[in-house]
């Protein structure tokens, strides 16, 4: 219901990319995501050309729907590359492990207590308010959702997101633009789309 801060939301260090949110910047995102995104709180992490990479958003949109993936990743290669990461059943792999290795499965469920206390900094929806993201605390459902979170608030947070990150070239430690690829690579699908 309400929208004001958890009174201990200040004790987590700032998150260390995060940047405000411009006209341009929700031009961007219209392109990228092919819609508004809405909720819009400020660009946590950001591309190397400075396109928005990682939205914080409200944990409940204007319309009162709660959307509790508070850290949403937008950028359109990097969302290509984890889907094809996805596709090859590393999430099922990962949720094994976490009930097998203690100290992943630690770590994992400290990045779920974090993304809940960064998300309370800017407004609690009381459905969702135990709610994480990606399958968080037990399980591994969507890495795009845990790369969010890793990208916004650094390594070390979320140890399944970095090792995730970590197989992808030109993630860590900075974004490599790679914008004009995945443009070409959408054009080429939406071409053979057309044809096909
Ligand atoms: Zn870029």
């Amino acid at each position: 219901m309400t929208t004001a801060p958890a009174p201990d939301a200040a004790a987590l260090p700032p998150l260390p990319f995060e940047s405000p949110a411009t006209a341009e910047d929700l031009a961007a995102m219209r392109e990228q995501l092919g819609r508004d995104m809405r909720g819009v709180v400020s660009i946590a992490r950001r591309c190397g050309c400075g396109r928005p990479a990682v939205v914080r958003t409200r944990p409940r949109l204007e319309d009162g729907t709660p959307f509790p993936t508070s850290l949403y990743l937008t950028l359109p290669w990097l969302t290509l590359d984890i889907s094809r990461i996805e596709a090859t059943g590393r999430m099922a792999e990962l949720t094994e492990r976490l009930g097998e290795d203690a100290e992943l499965a630690a770590g994992y469920a400290r990045a779920h207590e974090r993304y809940i206390a960064r998300r309370d900094e800017v407004g609690r929806a009381e459905e969702v308010a135990s709610v994480s993201a990606g399958g968080m605390p037990t399980r591994v459902k969507c890495l795009h959702a845990l790369a969010g979170q890793a990208l916004a608030e650094g390594p070390g947070v979320n140890p399944v997101a970095d090792e995730i990150l970590a197989g992808i070239p030109g993630v860590l430690p900075e974004l490599v633009c790679r914008c004009a690829s995945a443009e070409d690579e959408a054009d080429a699908a939406g071409t053979e789309g057309a044809t096909a």
